[in-house]
């Protein structure tokens, strides 16, 4: 064997590696810093010998509970995502670390604040699709201004018929609310064009879409409401 086959071999090793260490998961991607044993979390914590560092600024939230980012980040199973979340916790709560140093303790109750935030921005549809959006330089704003006149209608008639609904009729409408009209298909309906338009990087799709799924989970909200302060 050549010189040159050698350096090419571990030319290869090292890309491997690189990549691995860039997706920040992947068997044996990662090694504590401590003592070198091998972690199965992207997690800046070592369950062997207890250290805790800090995270780096770059890790997505999708990384950071282990699920992959690529290749449509809206797309993420809920179940998986519960499961990593506590598998996460068991790590880092606070309440596992409180005899250790101050250093550690602030080290590790970052780390599940972090991990904290991570679950409940996956988790929500809404907060999900506000951060991949904001993480290609489009934030879906508090005030975002709604254009689509067809929307704006659409939620006024919708809104108009949960006030003046009562008894029967908003039995009824809450029962449409879990099939046909006001809450699941519509919903359902928006969550698939968010997810298709994430899935080509559309962007612009995307936004509009999340603006729309906006506005149907607060009609579903008014329905509930409507619904609790009934009186029958
Ligand atoms: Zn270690």
């Amino acid at each position: 064997m050549n010189m040159f086959h050698q350096v090419g071999k571990v030319w290869a090793r090292r890309q491997v590696a690189g990549l691995a260490q860039r997706r920040g998961y992947g068997v044996g991607a990662r090694r504590c810093p401590s003592c070198g044993s091998r972690l199965s979390t992207a997690l800046p914590v070592c369950p062997g010998c207890r250290y805790v560092w800090g995270l780096e600024e770059s890790i997505t939230h999708h990384e950071l509970l282990g699920l992959p980012y690529g290749p449509n980040p809206f797309v993420v199973d809920r179940g998986e995502l519960k499961r990593r979340f506590l598998e996460a916790q068991r790590l880092c709560h606070p309440d596992g670390w409180a005899t250790r140093s101050g250093r550690d303790k602030d080290a590790a109750a970052a780390v599940s604040n972090a991990v904290n935030r991570a679950y409940q921005t996956l988790l929500s549809p809404m907060e999900r699709i506000g951060y991949v959006l904001g993480r290609n330089g489009n934030e879906v704003g508090e005030g975002e201004q709604v254009e689509d006149m067809g929307l704006i209608m659409e939620v006024m008639e919708a809104r108009e018929a949960i006030e003046q609904s009562e008894g029967e009729v908003l039995v009824e409408l809450r029962e449409a609310n879990d099939g046909e009209y006001y809450d699941l298909s519509c919903v359902k309906g928006a969550l698939g064009e968010i997810e298709a338009a994430v899935g080509v990087e559309d962007w612009t799709g995307a936004k509009r879409w999340a603006v729309r799924l906006k506005y149907l989970l607060a009609i579903g909200d008014a329905l509930e409401q409507r619904a609790g302060n009934a009186e029958w």
